[in-house]
């Protein structure tokens, strides 16, 4: 009766059968697949093996009367003396008088509670029926929704289980389960609902595991299959000669990691399927001059090149550095909310005549009125600070044209291949030679006045500092009050010849723009800011980073700061003000000291916060699993994965019937649909 309402199991009536479709069951089936969200393990143990203080679970005989007294109102405390072999127990029962009835001397007990080696008591906090069995010891726990108890759920599964597991059909062709040993689909449905020993489940685990992503990376795979095949893109030729010779003219030599990932790329771009590629690399790990490369192909090849970033300042900045190292070879040219009327207009113009090999820009460049010439590739770079609607509003500017999407925040590889797993992805994982690491310190904010002084001594040896106000995330009232608090804190204590910016969210684009401008030309020495610094502005002058409250940043976000100062050839410092209170606030500002290397940080921070909350609420683009965790079962996900790309390879979901069911489960998803044509 797999697919049949829940409410024809004779027990379901019409409240619990709305208090069932709150938790999304409205099938008996749906029931099977209400997986238990963890499981409590009664596994009694020898007193021998307890450590102090630990929940544990003894078997023993009574050997005593019970004795009850009662204290306070209504409280109580009931004890039993308890023979676990050789030695004699206290077990002690507060607030259980009723239990009392039930400790009958020479009968045998098994109890759950937490142990006292010292003074061989337990104090009892489950007292478990008399027929405790084996298969008790493993007791699953559910997500439950209004007053339905998890006993309740246990027994209606159990019902489901009997009329219908059976029924459950599998899905994964048999050589998985032969080559995994996984147990197949009904055996660990019932499994998991009923274990019947730890090994047993752990299987059971394994299989919906694997399952799960496996399904998940199927999806991805045929997602980016289908981009392959319908879209034709925009190949690329061009004398290769050309290439080489800009690489040798370059005033340093491309490291091995860009190197690598520029052939990657290359590879694309002369392909006829269009490119979806992620570059992924830390702050300062050298993506510009890799895109800058991609771009001049795209010229060479007669095609438009475009660069959007999230900011004007950075806008600038590219369009700066673009300018010198394509010097009299491209024609390039910047689009951004700020250029207006008449000059708006014949820059467009030229775009679209073609008079433009390169556009470099902001949002402007999604405006309807920006139309291209034969744009053959997109670059976007810190691509995570748009929607994914802006990304394709650049994308359909030309006719399939390539994309390369980039990001300074270095995505655990088990993030990546989830988030992005209908990409290609490419990692610049080394930094240029010669880099100095940046310094960095974690001080108590009692510390504040030395602070000051090194700020002085820094500004005073020709450098610039950015000081970083922490944002409050129920109030950016208090943000800013923040900011100006330590603006005007810092103007008081700093000599008069150093200039104090200020710079925060409620300042218009173009406020913020000019601040960023005076302190990029060194007008402002210090800049107090709330963390709207955060994204790409290079200011190689600047070596000092102040952060305050740092305990409130996540690591990425640290990082992202930091990365604002060893830009030049200088030495830089990275203070962090903080008292974490926490045990994960102290063993973050612990990694900000000893790792620059982003990849690393990502993986704590990953640990520390989950992938849930990774990427934040904007733009996690992960899936839900119901058993797996990419985290913990990352090894699982390689596997899948590579299953999954050898599926989609051999074509298997078209040419094997073993396949048809999840061929069936893949082309019904209405997800998938949106994203083979978004
Ligand atoms: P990001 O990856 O953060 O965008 P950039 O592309 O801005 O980093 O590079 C940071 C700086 O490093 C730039 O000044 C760039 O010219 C320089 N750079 C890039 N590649 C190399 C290299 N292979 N060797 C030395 N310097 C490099
Ligand atoms: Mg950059």
């Amino acid at each position: 009766m797999i697919k049949e309402p829940v409410d024809h199991i004779p027990s379901v009536g019409e409240k619990t059968k709305e208090q069932l479709e709150m938790l999304g069951i409205t099938k008996v089936g749906d029931l099977l697949f209400h997986f238990p969200f963890r499981y409590d393990f009664f596994e009694v143990k020898p007193l021998t093996e307890l450590n102090h203080e630990e929940i544990a679970t003894i078997q023993g005989e009574i050997v005593s009367e019970p004795n009850l007294s009662f204290f306070g109102r209504k409280k109580s405390r009931l004890t039993v003396t308890i023979q676990v072999g050789v030695v004699a127990i206290k077990a002690v029962f507060f607030n259980q008088s009723f239990l009392k009835d039930q400790l009958i001397r020479g009968e045998t007990v098994t109890l759950t509670g937490k142990w006292d080696m010292h003074r061989l008591q337990i104090t009892v906090q489950k007292f478990h029926p008399k027929s405790f069995s084996e298969e008790q010891t493993i007791q699953p726990v559910y997500h439950t929704k209004g007053n339905l108890t998890t006993n309740q759920i246990k027994k209606l599964v159990s019902y489901a289980l009997k009329s219908s597991v059976d029924e459950i059909e599998e899905m994964l062709a048999d050589k998985y389960l032969t080559e995994y040993k996984l147990p197949n689909r009904p055996q660990a449905v019932r499994e998991l609902h009923q274990p019947t020993s730890k090994t047993t489940l752990k299987h059971a685990r394994r299989r919906f595991i694997f399952e799960e992503l496996f399904i998940f990376q199927l999806k991805m795979q045929w997602i980016k299959e289908h981009h392959k095949k319908q879209t034709q893109g925009m190949p690329k030729t061009f004398d290769e000669s050309k290439i080489d010779e800009f690489i040798k003219g370059l005033s340093f030599e491309l490291t091995d990691s860009q190197n690598r990932v520029l052939n990657e790329i290359l590879s694309d771009l002369k392909s006829v399927n269009r490119m979806n590629r992620l570059l992924q690399g830390d702050v300062g790990s050298g993506k510009t001059v890799v895109a800058a490369i991609a771009l001049y192909v795209a010229c060479l090849s007669g095609q438009q090149g475009a660069l959007m970033v999230p900011t004007e300042i950075l806008a600038e900045q590219h369009e700066e550095s673009l300018k010198e190292i394509f010097d009299g070879i491209l024609n390039i040219e910047l689009l951004t909310g700020s250029i207006k009327g008449k000059k708006r207009e014949e820059r467009l113009e030229r775009i679209k005549k073609g008079d433009v090999d390169l556009v470099v820009g902001t949002h402007a460049l999604i405006q309807d009125d920006t139309v291209f010439n034969r744009l053959g590739l997109v670059i976007v770079d810190e691509q995570h600070r748009f929607g994914v609607n802006q990304r394709k509003a650049l994308r359909d500017k030309g006719l399939n044209p390539d994309v390369l999407f980039m990001t300074a925040t270095p995505i655990p590889r088990t993030l990546s291949i989830t988030a992005f797993g209908d990409m290609d992805v490419s990692v610049i994982d080394e930094m240029p030679k010669g880099r100095q690491p940046v310094e960095t310190y974690w001080v108590k904010e009692n510390m504040i006045e030395r602070v000051h002084q090194f700020i002085i001594k820094e500004v005073q040896a020709g450098h610039q500092a950015y000081i970083i106000c922490p944002l409050i995330e129920e109030s950016d009232e208090l943000d800013i009050q923040n900011a100006v608090d330590v603006y005007e804190e810092l103007q008081d204590v700093l000599p008069n010849d150093i200039q104090v910016g200020l710079m925060h969210g409620r300042l218009s684009t173009d406020e913020k723009d000019d601040v960023m401008r005076e302190f990029a030309s060194n007008d402002i020495q210090v800049l107090v800011s709330t963390t709207v610094v955060e994204v790409g502005v290079n200011v190689p002058n600047a070596t000092l980073m102040v952060i305050y409250d740092a305990e409130r940043f996540g690591l990425a976000q640290l990082h992202q700061l930091r990365g604002r100062v060893g830009r030049g050839s200088d030495q830089s410092y990275c203070i962090l003000l903080a008292d974490p209170k926490g045990d994960t606030g102290k063993e973050r500002m612990r990694v900000m000291t000893e790792t620059t290397d982003g990849f690393t940080l990502s993986e704590h921070d990953l640990q520390i916060r989950g992938p849930g909350d990774f990427f934040g609420k904007k733009q996690s683009g992960l899936p839900e699993f119901k058993v797996a965790n990419i985290v913990d079962d990352y090894r699982a996900l390689e596997v899948a994965r590579r299953d999954a790309v050898e599926v989609i390879k051999q074509d298997l979901l078209n040419q094997d019937s073993e396949y048809a069911k999840l061929k069936e489960l893949i082309e019904s998803d209405p997800k998938i649909q949106d994203r083979i044509f978004d």
